[in-house]
């Protein structure tokens, strides 16, 4: 690597590599664990994880943390699969799964019996947590913490067999009960539970620990960096205390803090909560903060990639503005997403003068920040839309666009100036009369009269009908977690975050659009194709054109 390294992490890195440590071999894994879709917050550690082994010519695991048989589902494999694929982080051969390790890690259990460094203990789960302590004060030592060696190995050996009862008995590291760190206060190593597991079926009924699995299964896979979220930095002292027992290959655990964004939760158990009460439509609900959802709604990967590079890898923990992803997102869409003219809640617009069945073509831009993408022809005829909101019979003095007797440009095509509103009972326009000026084609007036306001349209013959489904922040509050004591954060879910629109009418030139496809509407935002799109297509707005965050900025300098 010939650049200055770019955070603390990979400042360590380097300077390993310079000390020869591990053979100057750098070797990261991603470790998540197959209990809930991945979200943004693993997005972080994913890029972060791959990157550094590309920086250093390393190595990438993927590796499921799948020790917890009862939360854990072969669906949640694939979708993260999907995902880490999905964000451009090449794992290639090396898909690993802890259970793959469950009878290495066993034996090693054993050897620590036999060194005297893990018991049995039957105190419950609550009596394990009252013997520990506090951290004013130390814990007690089990009762059954001096079992001999012989009746240790017996009882795990006869726990594994499946004679005891889920509960009735774990395994516990030997370590020290009065030690200032509750993790080294003799930590539980397996649980005895008798579930089936996605991949093992019924051969365990021992699962485990975290702790107990998982430096392990770094150690066994030739981890040299082991890179986590803060919160795991009071299990750094465990993390090496087993390995040192063990005697076996020792990477290094380093943590960072973790991503927090304003307007989301992030955490799989709250994430699932919205699933399962129905709050979003599923996990990949494109207001949901997962992967999949972000996917759905048109996110790219490299609006994520460079997103986090502006977060960076620090260790304090911060929370950062939604607004900032939503930036990335709006800069990488700008690049790539062809303009189209779509109308979203529609008014229509007769030109009297235009010839009843005349139909002319006019050129319009793909994009203008990409000149290789071309123009492609949008058909005009007599009878338009326009957006509804683009009218108003008496508009204030600030509103610019078409009322009666104003004259506006329609984008590509000619200047028209409204003369008449068609009204329902109510009073609410039904159709505007409008006449064109002929000699304004192409959108120029040779007279030199200027108009104030240019807006879409779309030709009602050669329309596509459409549904168009907007969304808000799925929480009213920056901090959706933040609420008095005894309310749920559920009540700070936004109850309008998804507007459905019925009647969205296209240009033509979006008949073949597949899902996945991305798109910005002029004046109206970027759009994606949702894969809930029948012979009627479905958009996804992925977020609107207004960039709150440059304006964010511009406050702050
Ligand atoms: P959650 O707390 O959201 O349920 P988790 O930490 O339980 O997530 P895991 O599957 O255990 O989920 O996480 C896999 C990896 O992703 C871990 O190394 C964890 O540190 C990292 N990770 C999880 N959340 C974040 C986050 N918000 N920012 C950065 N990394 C994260
Ligand atoms: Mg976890």
């Amino acid at each position: 690597m010939n650049e200055a390294p770019k955070d603390f992490i990979r400042e360590i890195i380097a300077n390993d590599i310079k000390m020869g440590k591990y053979g100057g071999r750098v070797h990261t894994r991603f470790p998540p664990e197959p209990n809930g879709y991945l979200h943004i917050g693993h997005a972080k550690s994913i890029l972060l994880n791959y990157g550094i082994a590309q920086d250093f010519k390393g190595k990438f695991n993927l590796r499921y943390d799948d020790t917890n048989p009862e939360k854990e589902e072969q669906e949640y494999v694939d979708a993260i699969k999907r995902d880490v694929q999905w964000l451009g982080a090449a794992w290639e051969d090396r898909e690993f799964y802890a259970s793959d390790y469950f009878e290495q890690l066993y034996q090693w259990a054993e050897e620590l019996i036999k060194k005297g460094q893990a018991y049995v203990c039957d105190l419950s789960a609550e009596e394990v947590t009252a013997y520990r302590g506090t951290l004013q004060t130390p814990g007690r030592e089990s009762p059954y913490r001096h079992r001999s060696i012989e009746e240790n190995l017996d009882l795990l050996r006869r726990m594994r067999a499946g004679e005891f009862p889920d509960g009735s008995k774990t395994l516990r590291a030997k370590i020290d009960m009065a030690h200032p760190n509750l993790n080294m206060r003799d930590p539980v190593m397996y649980r005895i539970r008798h579930a089936t597991h996605h991949r093992t079926g019924e051969r365990w009924c021992i699962y485990p620990s975290y702790d107990w699995a998982h430096g392990q299964s770094d150690s066994i896979e030739g981890i040299t960096h082991s890179i986590c979220t803060l919160e795991f930095e009071d299990h750094r002292p465990l993390y090496d205390w087993f390995l040192d027992q063990l005697g076996i290959h020792h990477p290094q655990q380093i943590e960072f803090a973790r991503l927090n964004l304003t307007y989301t939760v992030m955490s799989k158990r709250l994430l699932l909560q919205l699933v399962q009460e129905g709050h979003v439509r599923g996990w990949d609900d494109p207001r949901m903060p997962t992967i999949a959802a972000l996917r759905r709604r048109g996110y790219t990967p490299e609006a994520i990639r460079d997103f986090m590079q502006r977060v960076g890898v620090t260790k304090v923990e911060s929370i950062v503005e939604i607004e900032m992803l939503e930036h990335s997102l709006r800069q990488d869409l700008n690049k790539r997403a062809l303009r189209r003219l779509a109308v979203l809640d529609p008014l229509r617009v007769v030109i009297t003068n235009y010839p009843d069945d005349q139909i002319e073509e006019f050129e319009a831009i793909n994009n203008p920040e990409d000149p290789s993408t071309g123009t492609r022809k949008v058909p005009f005829s007599k009878v338009l839309y326009i957006e509804r909101d683009d009218f108003m019979e008496n508009p204030p003095k600030d509103f610019y666009r078409l009322a009666p007797g104003r004259e506006v440009r329609l984008r590509y095509a000619y200047f028209v100036k409204c003369v008449d509103v068609v009204k329902d009972a109510q009073g609410n326009a039904l159709e505007l009369r409008c006449t064109y000026d002929p000699a304004t084609r192409g959108g120029d007036a040779p007279d030199g009269r200027k108009v104030k306001a240019t807006i879409h349209w779309v030709s009602a013959q050669h329309a596509i009908e459409a549904e168009v489904r907007l969304y808000e922040r799925l929480f009213t509050k920056p901090d959706p977690l933040d609420v008095p004591e005894g309310r749920s954060w559920k009540e700070n879910i936004n109850p309008n975050s998804l507007i459905v629109l019925q009647n969205c009418k296209l240009e033509p030139s979006l008949a073949d659009a597949q899902a996945g496809d991305r798109v910005q509407f002029e004046r109206k935002g970027y759009f994606c194709v949702d894969p809930d799109s029948t012979a009627k297509k479905v958009f996804n707005r992925t977020v609107d054109l207004k960039d709150t965050w440059a304006k964010l900025q511009r406050k702050q300098n």
